[in-house]
């Protein structure tokens, strides 16, 4: 393996200086418009002291101020620590504290939260005005430096920082583009935030492919739709709870340009898939984490309803093996060149984490006959009721196809005779009482998977990529 790449973005201009880079309400900027302007950044943020191997932390939207900035940062080798805006001042704090930030770029949408944040580190806000002059971009990103860090939400305990070498991302674009392959007229729409890998993956695709990323600050299913539907998109990501609102505002069809829904983040349910069938939707499932810098196995939709639930099979050159006797449940254990070399300063989690180069995902699935992968969920969020194990996404998915319910999400409640029980957390689509949703529970899942509780909810607690938090599921005492 190369241990050097040439600086993509340089190189992305030297190939093709005028395609399109990036369009954003109704404005597009080319590869070469981008770099000059990341390069004005990168004279800034020399101008403020930063330097080469300190790190800065992102606190910005999807804009193309922040995508400028994030390949700024690339320029100058400093690492960009990504920031989740939903997060308190508190936990802002704790990972500033722990990443040791030289500085904070932000949007100024975030000015107040910056200004409750303490410490000496420069805060450079941007909408701030850009020197005359441009920094020297590097010549070539060695492959083991750390690009960017992501904290993970901390199920347990304190939130990990999640190191990415360019590697990682250079190798992530390379096994997606393996398997969805590359047209010329392909344009990527992001949707989803760009300091989540899910984003931020797509920025470093569209560099390296050399194709436009339609750049959107927030999801609307009906502004994603209609520009699907004029063909201004061929691949967007999406999670399920944005499939889902897609699929129900959509009337027609997509236009034939567009030819890749990419849905990952959580487990797919089965009536959404089969709505997605209907409407001739080409869906490829994908399974992946911050650790694995985005997609590590993937189904394409040939094998949509075949393999339904299946996640697919690892992307080129990565492998995958389950912790577990063949075709037995256990924990997903990955390996190659896409996957994190660590995380930050834990080197307690570090050691836990791999075996012999494998990384421990800790989700749970099984890998059938045939090779494809099935996730079945989280080994956090596994609810073992009676001695039987309960997998939340399995009890989702049978609610879901109930025509009253819109979103559901399943977690455990402590019980004296069973250890746990599942409760059922719902938003409805039209009215529909207990008694109805317990039968149709009833009739599609062995007992014990039955929830205890149905509780109905105006919406289910969703972190800033649209993915249900389980553990935010409380049943209320009365
Ligand atoms: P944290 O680690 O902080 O709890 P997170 O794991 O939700 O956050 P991500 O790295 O964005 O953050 O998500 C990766 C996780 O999402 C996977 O480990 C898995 O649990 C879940 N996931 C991703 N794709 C799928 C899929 N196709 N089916 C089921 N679960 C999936
Ligand atoms: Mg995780």
């Amino acid at each position: 393996m190369a241990e050097r790449v040439p600086n993509w973005l340089k190189q992305r201009v030297l190939l093709t200086p005028d395609r399109p880079a990036l369009f954003f309400e109704g404005t597009a900027w080319t590869f070469a418009q981008l770099y000059e302007k990341a390069l004005s950044w990168a004279a800034e943020l020399k101008r403020e002291g930063l330097k080469t191997g300190e790190r800065v932390g992102l606190l910005v939207q999807n804009t193309p101020d922040a995508v400028c900035v994030i390949h700024a940062v690339q320029q100058l080798g400093i690492e960009a620590v990504l920031l989740n805006h939903r997060l308190t001042t508190g936990e802002l704090m704790w990972q500033l504290t722990d990443a040791e930030l030289a500085a904070v770029v932000y949007d100024p949408v975030y000015e107040e939260t910056v200004e409750k944040l303490e410490g000496t580190f420069v805060r450079k806000s941007l909408s701030s005005p850009l020197p005359a002059e441009q920094a020297a971009g590097r010549e070539e990103f060695w492959l083991e430096d750390t690009c960017s860090i992501m904290y993970t939400s901390g199920t347990t305990g304190k939130p990990k920082g999640v190191r990415q070498t360019y590697g990682n991302h250079w190798w992530s674009a390379t096994g997606s583009v393996f398997n969805l392959g590359l047209q010329e007229n392909d344009c990527w729409l992001c949707a989803v935030p760009i300091f989540h890998i899910s984003g931020y993956s797509i920025l470093m695709r569209s560099v390296l492919y050399g194709i436009p990323v339609r750049l959107y600050t927030h999801f609307d299913e009906r502004v994603i739709n209609e520009s699907l539907q004029k063909g201004e998109g061929t691949i967007i990501s999406v999670v399920s709870a944005m499939l889902s609102r897609l699929i129900e505002s959509l009337e027609g069809r997509y236009h034939p340009n567009f030819r890749c829904m990419l849905l990952g983040g959580g487990p797919a349910p089965k009536p959404l898939l089969e709505a997605c069938e209907e409407k001739k939707i080409p869906v490829f499932q994908t399974y992946g984490m911050t650790e694995t810098a985005s997609q590590i196995v993937t189904l394409p939709p040939e094998y949509s309803l075949t393999k339904l639930g299946s996640a697919g099979k690892p992307l080129f050159p990565c492998q995958l093996k389950i912790a577990a006797p063949p075709f037995s449940e256990g924990e997903i254990l990955v390996k190659g060149p896409n996957v994190t070399p660590g995380y930050l300063n834990r080197e307690e989690a570090n050691q836990a984490a791999f075996t012999d180069g494998w990384f421990h995902t800790g989700d749970i699935g099984y890998v059938d006959e045939e090779g494809f992968l099935f996730v079945l969920d989280r080994r956090s969020d596994l609810i073992i009721s009676g001695g039987e194990n309960v997998y939340p996404a399995e009890v989702e998915s049978v609610l879901l196809s109930h025509p009253s319910v819109r979103e559901a999400g399943v977690a455990g409640v402590a019980h004296d005779k069973w250890g746990q029980v599942p409760a059922a957390f719902i938003v409805e689509r039209e009215p529909v009482t207990e008694e109805e949703l317990r039968q149709f529970c009833e009739e599609r899942l062995a007992k014990y998977k039955c929830p205890a509780y149905f509780i109905k909810m105006d919406c289910l607690p969703r972190n800033a990529s649209k993915k249900l938090l389980r553990r935010e599921l409380k049943v209320p005492l009365d």
